[in-house]
């Protein structure tokens, strides 16, 4: 499976003859993409909570533990608005 990963980028330039200097770009162009997709993970499972939150919020449920159904603490809850379990059930 050695070298596959370079398949998942269309857009890399691989025809240029590569000077030093172009190499660098590729790289730096890598390093962005994937900085850009984590940021977009985080950003992406962020307002999955935040949704799920306010389908809390219409439940009833909001500021209730998922796993046990205890009252989430509201110093929890000002620090993540969003979080959906108290802290021993958290994970
Ligand atoms: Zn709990």
């Amino acid at each position: 499976m050695k070298g596959n990963w370079i398949a998942d980028y269309p857009q890399m330039e691989t025809g240029e003859t590569g000077s030093h200097s172009s190499e660098d770009t590729e790289q730096d162009e890598v390093e962005e993409y994937e900085v850009k997709l984590e940021a977009e993970h985080s950003l992406e499972s962020r307002l999955l909570s935040v949704i799920k939150a306010l389908h809390r919020i219409d439940a009833g449920t909001y500021g209730m533990c998922g796993t046990c159904g205890n009252s989430i603490p509201m110093e929890r809850l000002q620090a993540n608005p969003a979080a959906e379990f108290d802290i021993e059930h958290q994970s």
